[in-house]
């Protein structure tokens, strides 16, 4: 049924068919519904003014006022400006019109009093307002006295075409009185009622143009919750689903596998954390539901093992396992590590990757057909391939942020029945974040490193201290240490990277040159074999130095290898600077990483550093990142199948919020599971429009 907000935006006054085509194409605003949803970004408060000495290059939009002591016409035809000088008592700044020149001529007056609002920056060495809004002091005065002025995103081409914030915050001003009483309310009364909501008119109107400060906050909150709760009722409606569609494999009994291996081949005892971890797993394996389960654990705090023990409690309840890590290495480096573990115990390990041939393939598909192969390590290959399993009781997943939700469904469909899922990850996951993104799983959290481990230190020098930076990797490497060196890889452009690592290489070549010394190289545009060859000289310890892109950042373990070079470190994301950091400290001697980066780094450039720098703890790091940059952008989102595309909300700030949504979906859910009940119709019927496409998953295997 058509509403007022399926209304095309060309009938909205202010907005012809250039404009229109311009929000479709740029901002996806083809109806009234979709102008309306289109929030601000952040709102300013017009009554504060800056005094012009206070101005400078970082700041964003700011408001001055003073007097306008000088105006001119500057050069010809298309190259024609207009420029005023404004001055308070503190100082002048100079303010530059190049479009609409003539016009602001006629307007912008000598001697006269102005507010000046607009973002400053730097041109020749001094300070500028580029095409700043201006406006007559008294007019300005006389005007509402809430004076919060909503921003909105646009895009270059819209400016060009005077479609900017303001132009947009126009366009809402004519829209808004249109939708009164028109609306439909998105959200059951009940819930309105119960939590002192504001209507979804009213919160639509005071988002775009505020009547009062309170007002303004309601229509947030209100917005937000809707927001994070349709989320949180998408997310416990898949887990309901799973709970109560699919019985789980009993792992019952502690058996004699695990036993031996514990007893006898473990080369230390677990940590505490370890230990807790275990029992939850254990218990939750054997309620007769499936288990599905988030293990999170900073790097080197022993995930692995205890995945491994886990399996080995699949294989003495009579299952088989997988272990699934994203990249051919690392499941080649567990693969190594595991089957020399379970050598002695006799259980049967195998290792599928895109690499293998066809014939060995054959005979793995025979030996997992009849169950001999008691444990299967691969990469995703593993889902592409059409192995079957006789009974596949446990999935281990591993740096799970590259597999989503969708993938973890298809790896069901190798059973007749889903088996236990454990996800491990060591990006540390902000508590909001996780029970967005792993909503639907439980958690155990490895809180406590393996003893005897020192905290690494870390340091960031410029490049004018190379020099420096080599001398130190030699005092190391006559330790008898082994050090990485990372270069950043960004897809868009893997020709200019390479050629970042190409001349690393050249440089690093010339300050350890063979043979006293012997460098792997490892890049993206090699082969596997060739990649492997270069791992095996590192693991085996006869290469000193290993550089790289990024593709050791997911799980290798070398526990020589006791600096780690991160060479253009402003380049990288926190959780991958950490990621990488991991790599080192994994053995008894102390860890050092260093982090080089230009001399000119920008505001958020420098915090991560500085954050890196100053703490070890992966938490506390994940709570810097996704301050910085948005959930949006937070390693895995995108990719984690439950898409996060909030308009308003934001993990990282919301986090209470976001918790009461939970809550109220928990309460929905648990009443109501299928919202069939007359009162949650609402909810039933905006979370079948939301995700129609998506929605089927759940029910697929
Ligand atoms: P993660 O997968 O969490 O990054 P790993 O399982 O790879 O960590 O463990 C890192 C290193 O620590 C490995 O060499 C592993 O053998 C070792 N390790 C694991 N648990 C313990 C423990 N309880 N005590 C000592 N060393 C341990
Ligand atoms: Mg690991």
């Amino acid at each position: 049924m058509a509403t007022i907000l399926d209304e095309n935006i060309t009938y909205l006054k202010g907005v012809g068919p250039e404009k229109a085509n311009l929000l479709a194409s740029e901002l996806g605003i083809k109806t009234f519904g979709d102008l309306a949803y289109h929030f601000p970004y952040k709102y300013l408060d017009r009554s504060k003014f800056l005094a012009i000495s206070e101005l400078n290059d970082d700041l964003s939009f700011v408001q001055v006022k003073g007097k306008i002591i000088r105006t001119e016409m500057l050069g010809e035809k298309r190259r024609q400006r207009f420029t005023a000088t404004l001055a308070d008592e503190t100082g002048t700044v100079k303010l530059v019109w190049f479009q609409g020149a003539k016009w602001l001529k006629d307007r912008v007056k000598a001697n006269q009093m102005y507010v000046v609002f607009g973002k400053p920056t730097e041109f020749n060495g001094s300070l500028n307002f580029t095409h700043p809004e201006i406006e007559e002091l008294e007019r300005f005065q006389n005007k509402l006295e809430f004076n919060w002025q909503a921003f909105y995103v646009t895009t270059e081409k819209m400016k060009a075409k005077f479609l900017n914030s303001k132009a947009i915050h126009n366009l809402q001003q004519h829209l808004l009185p249109q939708l009164k009483d028109k609306l439909t309310e998105t959200l059951p009364g009940y819930l309105i009622d119960e939590h002192k909501l504001l209507h979804l008119y009213d919160a639509l109107y005071n988002i775009h143009l505020p009547i009062s400060q309170e007002l303004l906050q309601k229509a947030q909150y209100r917005l937000k919750l809707e927001e994070l709760l349709y989320i949180q009722l998408k997310i416990l409606r898949i887990k309901h689903y799973q709970t109560t569609h699919f019985g789980g494999f009993r792992f019952e009994k502690v058996g004699e596998h695990f036993n031996r291996f514990y007893s006898e081949f473990l080369p230390f005892s677990l940590t505490n954390a370890q230990k807790r971890v275990l029992r939850e797993i254990r218990l939750d394996a054997n309620t007769g539901q499936q288990m599905n389960r988030l293990l999170q654990g900073d790097v080197g705090s022993g995930k692995t093992l205890v995945a491994l023990m886990c399996m080995l409690l699949a294989i003495d309840n009579g299952f088989q396992t997988c272990l699934m890590v994203p990249t051919e290495i690392l499941a080649n480096q567990h693969y190594q590590t595991i089957s020399e573990w379970m050598y002695p115990l006799g259980i049967q390990v195998e290792l599928l990757t895109g690499s293998t041939k066809q014939s060995k393939r054959k005979t793995l598909h025979a030996d997992l057909a009849s169950g001999m192969c008691k444990i299967l390590i691969g990469t995703h290959a593993l889902i592409e391939d059409p192995v079957q399993f006789q009974n596949l009781g446990l999935v281990v997943i591993d740096e799970q942020h590259r597999f989503g939700v969708a993938q973890r469904a298809k790896l069901w469909k190798k059973n007749v029945q889903p088996p236990h899922v454990l996800v491990m990850t060591a990006t540390p996951i902000p508590r909001t974040l996780a029970m967005t993104l792993y909503g639907d799983l439980d958690v155990s959290v490895i809180d406590e490193m393996p003893p005897g481990r020192k905290p690494i230190k870390t340091v960031h020098y410029n490049d004018s201290k190379r020099l420096r930076v080599f001398g130190f990797m030699k005092e190391q490497i006559e330790l008898g240490r082994q050090i990485y060196v990372v270069f950043p890889l960004i897809q868009e452009s893997e020709a200019m990277d390479y050629k970042d690592l190409a001349d690393g290489l050249e440089s690093l070549s010339r300050a350890f040159p063979p043979p006293a010394y012997t460098i792997s190289v490892v890049h993206g545009k090699m082969k596997p074999e060739e990649k492997e060859k270069a791992m095996e000289l590192f693991i085996r310890r006869q290469s000193q130095i290993m550089i790289a892109t990024t593709v050791i950042e997911v799980g290798v373990n070398v526990p020589n290898a006791t600096v780690m070079v991160i060479e253009s470190a402003e380049r990288f994301g926190l959780s991958q600077l950490h990621q990488l950091r991991g790599r080192v400290g994994r053995g008894a001697e102390q860890s050092y990483c260093i982090l080089m980066t230009g001399n000119k780094l920008t505001t958020e450039g420098r915090t991560r550093i500085k954050t890196m720098v100053d703490t070890n703890d992966g938490f506390e790091i994940s709570e810097v990142d996704l301050k910085l940059r948005g959930p949006g952008d937070i390693e895995g989102t995108q990719q984690s199948g439950i898409a996060i595309d909030l308009k308003i909300a934001n993990l990282g700030r919301d986090a209470q919020i976001l918790t009461f949504a939970r809550q109220i979906a928990e309460k929905v859910i648990e009443d109501d599971p299928k919202l069939e009940s007359p009162q949650n119709f609402v909810l039933k019927k905006i979370m079948e429009q939301k995700w129609k496409y998506e929605f089927n998953w759940s029910q697929i295997s």
